[in-house]
């Protein structure tokens, strides 16, 4: 456990709420949960489960009702066909769908490819299987998409399986379908399996589409597909996520949820059952409004002295390049909360690759974005004059 570390996020996160409840204005751009509160039909539907009693353990797998809706929703929204019976696990979060999948399917030693920078729960989770996690570039010349020799390159007999997250946690990159294609083939050349975190599908802008690799042809079998509630329709708090992966792979991960968690919270579902089966406006409404600030944060960075930055095309986040700046990402962090009153991530907490970098989550209201984005360009004309 001493090679795992806190997470770097956590930190910010903590000093910036010790710092606000002291007084001090702070403007939060570190964390990554939609600020929107669940919608209310969602609420409602959970709160009717509550009453009616469904309080007990659901199946290890989940709520029946709710394995057919997500099946039909992978089946309308990704193209894929899964049994609900079989092959779909709701978890604990899509942190825990990323837990189970590696503690399940990989063995002490083996290799795992995960983009840098990215969410860094597949370092950590990787290693808790006993795997070791192998760092791939993501540069900004590519606009942080996938290179594929840096992934050929680091194919070792070791390697069992590769990691994609479009879009993309920190950078917004999608990956385009070409790119997605040359993953299907040094999969199955290589015979590697894939995690494909698709949590932030629906956040996509700019006219981008995306598209899930397990829906390839030969890619079935191979592919564990993640995905959650958190985001799209705001239920960080409730915790909910789901695997879909073939019935060999799925067994193999229930033991590890059967003897953990058991099954995820069951009238926490009956509200997941009805954010998938009911109307979809509030979460198309919330894309149209997280589109209105990343235009705003986008513009107003472009325009500031001493960052370069690549358009994030979807999730919210973006992930300016602050080098010119003469501070590392660090300083620069920390410089920004003691002048600026903002709070950001340091690229270093998102892997070796984004040391050049800072991560700023356009989560937040568009009157808070505009006030953070000023005082930003101030604090950074003080040290670029
Ligand atoms: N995947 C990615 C890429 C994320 O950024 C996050 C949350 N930060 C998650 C998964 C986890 O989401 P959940 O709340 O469903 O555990």
């Amino acid at each position: 456990m001493e090679s795992i570390p806190f997470s770097g996020i956590r930190k910010i996160f903590e000093e910036a709420n010790r710092r606000q409840a002291a007084g001090e204005d702070i403007v939060h751009l570190e964390i990554g949960r939609p600020d929107f509160d669940t919608p209310t039909r969602i609420k409602e539907a959970a709160k009717r489960a509550l009453d009616e009693g469904k309080v007990h353990y659901s199946s290890n797998y989940g709520v029946p009702e709710l394995r057919e809706a997500i099946a039909r929703k992978l089946k309308v929204d990704n193209g894929l066909s899964y049994d609900p019976a079989t092959e779909i696990i709701v978890t604990v979060g899509a942190n825990e769908a990323v837990f189970i999948t590696m503690l399940a399917l990989l063995n002490p030693g083996d290799e795992v490819l995960i983009p840098d920078p990215c969410w860094l729960h597949y370092f950590y989770c990787a290693q808790m299987a006993g795997a070791v996690p192998v760092s791939v570039p993501m540069r900004e010349k590519s606009e942080f998409k996938p290179n594929i020799e840096d992934f050929r390159q680091r194919i070792t007999p070791k390697t069992r399986m590769m990691v994609i997250n479009t879009p993309n946690n920190p950078t917004g990159a999608v990956y385009p379908i070409d790119v997605l294609e040359e993953l299907v083939t040094l999969a199955q050349e290589k015979d590697l399996l894939v995690l494909s975190d698709e949590i932030y599908e629906k956040m996509i802008y700019a006219g981008d589409h995306h598209s899930s690799i397990g829906r390839f042809p030969g890619m079935r079998e191979r592919t564990v597909t993640v995905n959650g509630f958190s985001k799209i329709y705001s239920m960080t708090g409730w915790r909910l996520g789901y695997t879909a992966a073939s019935r060999d792979l799925s067994e193999a991960m229930i033991r590890i949820h059967q003897y953990s968690t058991v099954c995820a919270n069951s009238f926490a579902q009956w509200g997941a059952i009805e954010a998938l089966n009911g109307p979809q406006d509030e979460a198309e409404m919330m894309v149209k409004e997280f589109d209105r600030r990343r235009k705003l944060v986008y513009g107003a960075l472009m325009e500031m002295r001493a960052i370069e930055v690549v358009e994030p095309k979807g999730a919210f986040y973006v992930f300016p390049n602050i080098k010119a700046a003469g501070k590392s990402a660090e300083e620069l962090t920390w410089y920004l909360l003691d002048e600026a009153r903002i709070a950001v991530v340091p690229g270093t907490a998102l892997g070796d690759f984004g040391a050049d970098n800072i991560r700023i989550s356009y989560a937040n209201s568009y009157e808070n974005l505009e006030r953070a984005m000023d005082r930003m360009r101030a604090a950074l004309n003080r040290i670029t004059n």
